[in-house]
């Protein structure tokens, strides 16, 4: 069995603009082929974030060669307080776009949902902020 190793570094963070978020949950289609039109995530996702409800967020590479990234974090039940779900989002870094999405909520069946968006909030602050590819790591470890 491969271990799994996710290590926490905001600078290896994917480059997540605005729009990169908003091309996956509106764009992309979901179960039936459909886009997503899921402006409801990005509104709640932005909620999510601004809240402090992404708890810290943690990467993966999926090979040493490939540049595609797995980014999983938990984030508080909007109802519940003390519950949380388990979410992962994967972006490739080259292209700067979300791929997938993962959540154990009802929603994610659709393909996304305001959680994944929550996730992907927290990296676009981080962008923002300059903090990813920085070189000094003091601020971006206090930071995440
Ligand atoms: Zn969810």
């Amino acid at each position: 069995m491969m271990v799994e190793i996710w290590e926490e570094d905001v600078r290896e963070w994917p480059v997540l603009s605005f729009n990169d978020i908003t091309d996956y949950f509106v764009n992309v289609p979901a179960c039936d082929d459909q886009p997503n039109h899921n402006y409801r995530s990005i509104l709640e996702g932005q909620n999510y974030f601004n809240s402090n409800w992404i708890d810290t967020v943690y990467h993966k590479y999926r090979s040493v060669q490939c540049r595609i990234i797995d980014l999983k974090s938990k984030v508080r039940y909007s109802q519940i307080i003390g519950r949380e779900h388990d979410v992962q989002i994967t972006v490739n870094k080259d292209a700067n776009q979300i791929i997938d999405v993962d959540c154990d909520c009802i929603a994610a069946r659709g393909k996304c949902c305001s959680h994944t968006a929550g996730l992907a909030f927290k990296i676009l602050e981080a962008n923002k902020q300059g903090l990813i590819g920085k070189a000094c790591t003091d601020m971006a470890m206090v930071w995440n």
